[in-house]
């Protein structure tokens, strides 16, 4: 099938690059800064990367780009490794910009002997004075000239710890008037007295993001270095470094970020909702993080589908959370168990069942050809979902009304006989009989009815707790409306239910399997699951639930 595919244009030019024996194989690699975790555009990155070189001979590695010491954190790089692994894929190498310092300060030396680069005194307010206008040229810095020896000295000075923050800066020394303005004599170094996370407090200058991101991959020798278009400015500068140095000449191209609706895809913008709590953390369930949404439930099958689906765009847009949803639904009914839960629960009380108590079995799985069976308990007292239940229903009412019939899915067709209510009129319970001959799988009554129920049994139901998630924000697009993004938050994104009754056999949930609660949706088991309280949270809803069940009945 997918030898079928038509290739998407990064493929198309590795195919181009391979057939002319320009390479024998590819390396990528996956760069995320690890300043916050990772997210939705993320995982479309990591597939396109890691997914070329499953493709094509070759490898990717995993690169931190480490060089802004005072966003960084261990704890994002754990979170990062462990996010890609839980996707599906494994990285060649582990590596870090920072470990490459001491090769980039070579490189810096290089092009200050080369007459390439001067250390700047200017202000930070000067130097963007200077820079000009994309149709007016700039103006030279009065330090641009300095001679070789005197950069030398300087810089050293700066990275012995000399002077302040801001104070100085090593720009590379290309041309003010330059059509792009990253190419105006563009900042190379900074002064930052800060600790990081890898190097300690041996740096107090860092490179600036287009002095480490392309020597970086020259130094790995990546063919294909892949971004988003952001980038596109920076080509330019990528290629001017790489020519002056004369290093390992690696390729960039640029893909559309990838925009999902109702929610923010930038680490900046989730890193604010976790501080400012909205939301519990980076891995709450209605998070667009790839750990949100493991713990809602997600699997990597449906996400590496979502993003092969999205596919690799030149262009930006908006993908709809709807195909996402779709990806999920589609894989969780293949491998989700079936289990009943009631949420809002009536009781019905079979009059004529004597048996006390039996077992029923019940599919875990009708799509799965190896489909096992679970035991469900049934007893003469049950509980049906209220909405379940119409006194006075319209025409083509299927479900329970006084007087007719529906099937308690895998068990009894019952019929409704009397209806009792509290003093204030509201229906308390359910008086039914039940026809022994119907039971599912042996049927022998020849009666056919079109409502198919879930229930629970009274006495063996296990209580929980589920967690309903929708959409974080109201708006489609909540970065580019007016005014604070948080304010289009959606305040009804979590609805919970304290007290759902499920059947027991999900007493024994698991964190790995999947369940679909029949009629409901998908769920899992969230994480805050304790002795005291088992926990669900909704993945996705049943598209059209209600239908399904129907056709499906018996
Ligand atoms: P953010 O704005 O969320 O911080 P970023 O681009 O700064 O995103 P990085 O950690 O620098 O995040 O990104 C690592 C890799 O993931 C980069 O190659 C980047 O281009 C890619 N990436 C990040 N966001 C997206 C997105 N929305 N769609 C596609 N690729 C993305
Ligand atoms: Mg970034």
């Amino acid at each position: 099938m997918s030898e079928e595919k038509s290739l998407n244009f990064i493929e198309e030019i590795i195919e181009a690059d391979l057939k002319a024996g320009k390479y024998t194989s590819i390396v990528t690699r996956f760069p995320p800064e690890p300043n916050g975790y990772l997210h939705l555009g993320h995982a479309s990155s990591i597939c396109l990367n890691f997914g070329l070189t499953k493709k094509y001979p070759g490898y990717t590695n995993l690169r931190f780009d480490d060089t802004n010491p005072v966003t960084e954190d261990t704890e994002y790089v754990e979170s990062i490794k462990n996010d890609i692994r839980w996707m599906g894929f494994e990285w060649k190498h582990e590596l870090y910009a920072s470990d490459y310092f001491d090769t980039l300060y070579g490189y810096a030396i290089q092009l200050i002997n080369k007459g390439l680069a001067y250390v700047d005194e200017s202000t930070s307010e000067e130097i963007a004075a200077m820079k000009g206008t994309p149709t007016e040229p700039g103006t030279d810095s009065p330090y641009r000239n300095r001679p070789v020896q005197e950069n030398l000295d300087l810089f050293e000075k700066m990275k012995s710890g000399a002077f302040p923050d801001g104070s100085h800066t090593l720009r590379a020394k290309i041309d003010m008037a330059h059509m792009n303005m990253l190419m105006r004599d563009p900042i190379l170094y900074r002064i930052k007295h800060a600790h990081h996370h890898r190097t300690g407090d041996k740096w107090c200058i860092y490179p600036m993001y287009d002095f480490a991101h392309g020597q970086s991959d020259s130094i790995e020798n990546i063919t294909h270095s892949i971004c988003t278009l952001e980038f596109i400015p920076h080509r330019e500068l990528y290629d001017w470094l790489i020519a002056q140095l004369g290093i390992y000449p690696s390729h960039q191209y640029e893909f559309a970020r990838r925009n999902i609706n109702y929610t923010v895809t930038s680490k900046r913008k989730l890193l604010q909702l976790v501080n400012e709590k909205h939301v519990s953390g980076w891995d709450d369930p209605r998070m667009p993080t790839i750990s949100g949404l493991r713990r809602r439930g997600y699997t990597p099958e449906s996400i590496r589908e979502f993003c092969e689906r999205i596919g690799v765009a030149k262009r930006e847009n908006m993908v709809d959370v709807g195909l996402l949803e779709f990806c999920v639904r589609e894989h969780l009914n293949k491998i989700a168990l079936r289990r009943m839960v009631v949420f809002d629960p009536l009781k019905v009380v079979i009059t004529n069942y004597t048996n006390g108590e039996e077992l029923l079995q019940s599919e875990d799985n009708p799509e799965d050809p190896a489909a096992t069976h679970r035991e469900v308990p049934f007893s003469s007292e049950l509980y049906i979902e209220r909405e379940d239940f119409m006194e006075n229903p319209p025409k083509k009412y299927f479900r329970l009304a006084p007087g007719q019939m529906v099937r308690l899915k895998s068990a009894y067709i019952i019929k409704c006989d009397e209806v009792i209510k509290d003093a204030e009129g509201n229906v308390t319970e359910l008086r039914c009989s039940y026809i022994p001959e119907s039971k599912s799988g042996a049927d022998t009554s020849g009666i056919h009815v079109k409502g198919t129920l879930h229930w629970v049994s009274v006495k063996h139901a296990v209580t929980v707790e589920v967690r309903e998630y929708d959409r974080l924000f109201q708006v489609e697009d909540p970065a580019s409306e007016e005014g604070d993004f948080k304010s289009y938050i959606n305040p009804n994104s979590l609805h919970v239910i304290q007290s759902a009754y499920a059947e027991p056999a999900l007493r024994n949930a698991t964190f790995n399997d999947r369940y679909q609660f029949i009629r409901k949706g998908y769920f899992c088991l969230d994480k805050d699951t304790s002795e005291e309280k088992v926990i669900f949270n909704r993945t996705v809803t049943l598209k059209d639930a209600w239908a399904k069940e129907v056709k499906k009945s018996k």
